[in-house]
């Protein structure tokens, strides 16, 4: 099928298309330009940002993928979760697109689909997969039966997701926003050994209690303390010794509890996604230790695995040809939609 997706759930207006399990196209206008300045993402920024591009952005779309939009068999979008207006410019933009087209529209699970892109980069996802799904607003371990209507939670953090740790951390370094590629930037000509950072929720009795679930805060606290402590003493910051000891205890925590989430389930496949996965470290770790221990590791390119159009066009091709239902046309968009929920 040839489907049509929409992405708005923070501060990337996407639109990709879909054949099958060909990417066609992906079209991305970001407006994390205008929230640098805030050091965050600010939410009415966000959605403005979204009214202006969305039709620029399906234009562009259709233009480069050389299809005409009449000729779409279904129209996908990001129903939750995310910042709620910034949802409702892509629910309503995908509503009134499959309205006037005469086409199914499908409302998709905004983490679903960071694991469904996969799909149009390395082919169909084995039953199940491991998903570890680690991104600006999420850090989850997912058990994906089935990524069109049966995903499950194995843990996630109780505290910060790995982006947000990414991006506080680069901020007490002095390094621009969203911080994690300049972490990662800056880690390249540091020594990961040179401060042995906390890793959260390892120790043998959080091991018992919260196997799979993460927790970065204490981590990111320890990274101040370290960094204030420096400055108080007068002393320089080497602030690349900082991001690959930080970046390090990351990715370490990450890859461990991932592998041994395959290890007890039984999985053989482990999938990473969202923007954290374009982290260099990580992927770099996690092929060291799936490859000790038999496991066969799919990770998106880094364009794809932070927010797209082409993850919600690849999750709905999935739906249209394991021929699920379409979503109401009085879909609402839902902010804190659970990872369960697959599809609104
Ligand atoms: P969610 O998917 O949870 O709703 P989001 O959509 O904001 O959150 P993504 O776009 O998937 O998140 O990912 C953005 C996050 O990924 C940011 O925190 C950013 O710093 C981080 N990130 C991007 N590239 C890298 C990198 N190379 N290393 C580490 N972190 C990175
Ligand atoms: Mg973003
Ligand atoms: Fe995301």
């Amino acid at each position: 099928p040839l489907v049509l997706g929409i992405e708005t759930s923070c501060d990337e207006t996407g639109v990709g298309i879909v054949r099958g399990e060909t990417l066609l196209v992906d079209a991305v206008a970001s407006s994390v330009d205008e929230h640098a300045r805030f050091g965050g993402v600010v939410p009415e920024v966000a959605s403005r940002a979204h009214l202006e591009a969305m039709v620029p952005t399906i234009e562009r779309a259709s233009r480069e993928a050389g299809i005409r939009l009449e000729d779409v068999d279904a129209v996908a979008v990001t129903s939750g979760p995310g910042l709620a207006g910034a949802l409702l410019v892509g629910v309503a933009s995908a509503k009134a697109l499959a309205v006037a087209l005469g086409k199914p529209l499908y409302g998709v699970n905004h983490l679903a689909a960071h694991v469904a892109v996969d799909i149009v980069e390395h082919g169909p996802l084995p039953e199940p997969t491991m998903a570890m799904l680690v991104s600006g607003g999420h850090s989850s371990l997912l058990l994906v039966p089935d990524v069109t209507h049966d995903i499950r939670s194995l843990g996630s953090t109780i505290d910060d997701a790995a982006g947000e740790a990414f991006d506080k951390v680069a901020r007490v370094l002095g390094l621009p926003f969203p911080g994690g590629p300049y972490v990662d930037r800056a880690a390249r000509e540091g020594d990961a050994a040179y401060i042995d950072f906390p890793r959260g929720l390892t120790s043998r009795r959080d091991m018992e209690r919260h196997r799979f679930d993460f927790s970065f805060s204490g981590l990111k606290t320890a990274v101040a303390r370290w960094v204030e402590a420096r400055e108080r003493d007068g002393q320089p910051v080497p602030v690349a010794d900082v991001a690959a000891s930080f970046q390090e205890a990351v990715t370490d925590v990450l890859t461990r509890k991932a592998v041994l989430a395959c290890r007890e389930n039984g999985v053989e496949d482990l999938l990473i996604g969202g923007g954290v996965a374009a982290n260099s470290r990580l992927r770099a770790m996690a092929q060291e230790r799936c490859d000790a221990a038999g496991i066969r590791l799919r990770v998106p390119r880094p364009g794809l695995c932070t927010d797209n159009g082409a993850m919600v066009a690849s999750l709905g091709a999935q739906m249209v040809a394991r021929g699920r239902t379409p979503s109401p046309l009085d879909l609402p968009a839902d902010s804190s939609m659970p990872v369960s929920l697959v599809q609104a």
